[in-house]
């Protein structure tokens, strides 16, 4: 490995030593931050240019992704059509049993000679049309969380298959590691200590009786044999992917609980999986009543695995979504109690409590936010001035642009560079910062951080070059 690891630095050093500019003329670097300055500036940002300019950019990492939110509806249809399966065309949700009544469910080849039923079925695992057509639908939120219940029936199908297409994809917009939220954390349901979880006395008492439970045991080897199987051949020299379980925030206390307890005890277990993270909608009524709750559970087994790092969901909330007294302790808690190294969304910082004391906090801390703009504008409808990446960075609270669920917005991680780029004003230095700061903020292991950052050295001198060369 340290044989390894230094070609890998002398290539990085001489590649960037190649394309330095000779003594006294503008640098790549500087040529590419004054191109980038004619993008942005001026009445209306060049958004053609940008996207070009960030498809091509190197983008470090994406360190909020869901991966099965990322995956496309095309890739699902694809699957349902090799597994046999068909899609119901009420729902459309995927009907796996062959043998059910299957006169209202269409076959992947009877949808692509359908075109009306074929869009409908767009409109119900993505975010397609939404803003430009009539058809009945569902509000933004639940036409967004709705999705994955339609695709599930094959999104923990083809694994690796589908994180091929991803390392592909980000491979292609020139990013050299994902972070993904890959599949759910097992599960356990248990009436007895359902209504018992309110304090660490009952954490302990249901841990105990989780570790001797044969069933939760297989849950977490399961996992961790998947996460194994389904990875074989993603991670190479250009590309690296790690894994985060999820923990679904709306179900019962003994569920969540299990699911956090499977997942700290899979990070802690296997290299590859470096979080456990905690999702779905968080205004739900269980994901709003319950809130403080989970992040006394997670403060309860972090102590128990104190190196398995957090990255919590925490404040995706909008004025008048939930009562404003539900707006003021999200961040708060995920920090203070959870203990969380990242923020997801941040979104409620304006009406939290102690807004500054966060803000400080976070900066001091070194805690970064993870930027969604896409997701935010649709699920919450806060874009532009009303979103709060504007106080972080006044504030001098780091953070990171990533993509939530490119499958479901059909979006990309350089579109969320464009979008950032052409909604704030912003310099070259800061966008590749941004990129920097995506792979510092990791929770990839030390060696491979230094590993991917040397990587980016090189990137940004080859791109730099590119941008300087097609300028002259
Ligand atoms: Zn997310």
């Amino acid at each position: 490995m340290q044989k390894k690891n230094l070609t890998g630095m002398v290539i990085a050093t001489a590649i960037a030593a190649a394309f330095a500019a000779p003594a006294g003329a503008a640098s790549n670097a500087e040529i590419t931050a004054r191109h980038f300055a004619s993008l942005v500036s001026g009445p209306a940002p060049k958004t053609a240019e940008l996207a070009m300019f960030f498809n091509n950019m190197p983008k470090g990492a994406d360190l909020h992704h869901h991966y099965s939110g990322s995956i496309y509806a095309e890739q699902y249809l694809e699957w349902v059509d090799k597994l046999g399966y068909c899609v119901d065309k009420t729902t459309w949700i995927v009907q796996t049993d062959k043998a059910a009544d299957r006169k209202n469910c269409a076959t992947v080849a009877e949808l692509e000679k359908d075109p009306l039923a074929y869009r409908s079925l767009m409109h119900k695992w993505s975010t397609m049309d939404f803003y430009n057509h009539s058809e009945d639908q569902l509000a933004p939120d639940l036409a967004f969380f709705t999705t994955f219940l339609r695709f599930d029936g094959v999104a923990s199908t083809n694994g690796n298959d589908g994180q091929k297409r991803l390392k592909e994809r980000a491979i292609a917009e020139n990013v050299g590691y994902i972070e993904t939220v890959f599949e759910i954390a097992p599960i356990t349901f248990d009436a007895e200590f359902d209504g018992k979880l309110t304090d660490e006395a009952a954490f302990a008492a249901y841990l105990a009786k989780l570790e001797a439970s044969p069933a939760f045991n297989k849950g977490i080897a399961d996992y961790s044999a998947y996460v194994d199987s389904s990875s074989a051949g993603i991670d190479d020299e250009n590309f690296t992917m790690r894994y985060q379980p999820f923990v679904l925030r709306f179900l019962s206390p003994s569920i969540v609980f299990s699911q956090m307890a499977a997942g700290f005890k899979i990070a802690s277990q296997n290299p590859k999986v470096v979080s456990v993270n905690i999702v779905g909608a968080e205004h739900y009524p269980v994901s709003m009543r319950d809130y403080s709750l989970h992040m006394r559970m997670y403060k309860f087994l972090s102590a128990k695995y104190p190196n398995v790092k957090l990255s919590l969901h925490a404040g995706e909330l909008a004025l008048g979504q939930v009562p404003p007294e539900g707006l003021k302790f999200h961040i708060a808690e995920a920090l203070d109690v959870a203990g969380a190294r990242r923020i997801g969304h941040g979104m409620d910082i304006a009406h939290e409590r102690q807004p500054l004391a966060i803000l400080k906090k976070m900066r001091e801390k070194n805690i970064p936010v993870e930027v969604n703009l896409t997701s935010n504008e649709f699920i919450l409808g806060v874009k532009g001035e009303a979103h709060p990446v504007n106080i972080y960075r006044k504030y001098g609270v780091p953070f990171v642009l990533s993509s939530d669920d490119t499958g479901v917005s059909r979006n990309t991680l350089s579109n969320e560079y464009l979008l950032f780029a052409s909604r704030y004003k912003t310099s070259y230095a800061e966008v590749k910062k941004l990129s920097y700061d995506s792979i510092r903020y990791g929770f990839v292991a030390e060696a491979d951080k230094q590993r991917l950052l040397k990587q980016l050295d090189a990137r940004f001198a080859k791109f730099e070059s590119d941008v300087a060369t097609s300028l002259k």
